[in-house]
């Protein structure tokens, strides 16, 4: 179902006030990896808004290598996260990581994220095919295309056909990169499916400085979007520092993104 064989016209998502994410547009999603408070939600709302970004991203339940790290507000930070970017226009994407926190989080999110550790979490893909609420499902940390399309599949089928699909970097041999960004998987992917491909450069690296040119070259290589992590000081960022853009940063990003794009 998730074939361009079975449907052959892109995939639009419309989430109302002429926002809808779709080919032909490049979507931008860009904010903290975890939500960590008021005024970090505050500063980030105003530097979108500044940019005419409309999806902040960030994360509320964080799936930690170590569970001493911090691992997220929760639904209380669910709740302020999306009042706050609510009363600007922006669309939130956040993680859900279990299939206990989908009815919970439903009236607070605008797009659930699927993790990368959580693309064969078949129970979870199956109950998020029931929901009326896009999904943006990230590719998995060793999983291969066919895989990511399999588990997109299980959402479709299940009736969500607002699907997102999302390039985030796996695990590769390397280790002078925190992953291997699968620029490859961009071209294929756009073949295969009519869904949009988002690329997340800041995941896909996990350096701060070559976010940028990744991003970049995801555009050209044909992603519908880019999302990737930004904080006032990202060395503060309560995780993710390292991949983590400055606003000046991510401006001058957004600035760059859209040349390309255009230019494409
Ligand atoms: C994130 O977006 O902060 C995140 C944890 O991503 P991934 O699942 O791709 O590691
Ligand atoms: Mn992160």
């Amino acid at each position: 179902l998730v074939s361009r064989k079975w449907k052959v016209n892109p995939t639009v998502i419309d989430f109302g006030d002429g926002l809808q994410v779709k080919e032909g547009e490049l979507t931008l999603m860009a904010g903290p990896c975890s939500i960590e408070n008021e005024a970090q939600i505050e500063k980030t709302i105003q530097h979108l808004v500044a940019n005419n970004v409309r999806f902040m991203r960030g994360g509320v339940f964080k799936p930690r290598s170590s569970p001493y790290s911090f691992r997220g507000l929760g639904l209380e930070g669910l709740k302020m996260f999306y009042d706050m970017c609510r009363a600007h226009g922006i669309k939130i994407v956040t993680e859900v990581m279990q299939v206990s926190q989908i009815a919970p989080m439903e009236p607070y999110t605008d797009v659930f994220q699927v993790g990368a550790r959580n693309t064969q979490n078949f129970n979870l893909l199956d109950e998020l095919g029931k929901v009326d609420k896009p999904v943006l499902l990230k590719r998995g940390i060793s999983g291969t295309i066919d895989e990511l399309l399999y588990s997109a599949e299980y959402i479709f089928s299940g009736g969500n056909e607002k699907l997102m699909l999302c390039e985030r970097g796996i695990r590769t041999y390397e280790t002078a990169s925190r992953n291997t960004l699968d620029l490859n998987a961009i071209p294929i992917l756009k073949e295969k499916t009519h869904l949009s491909v988002i690329v997340d450069p800041s995941h896909g690296i996990g350096i701060r400085e070559y976010v940028e040119p990744m991003a970049l070259a995801a555009i050209m290589a044909g992603a519908d979007g880019i999302i990737y992590e930004t904080h006032e000081k990202p060395e503060e960022a309560a995780s993710d520092g390292a991949q983590t853009l400055s606003f000046s940063e991510s401006e001058r990003m957004i600035w760059k993104m859209r040349k390309v794009f255009a230019l494409k």
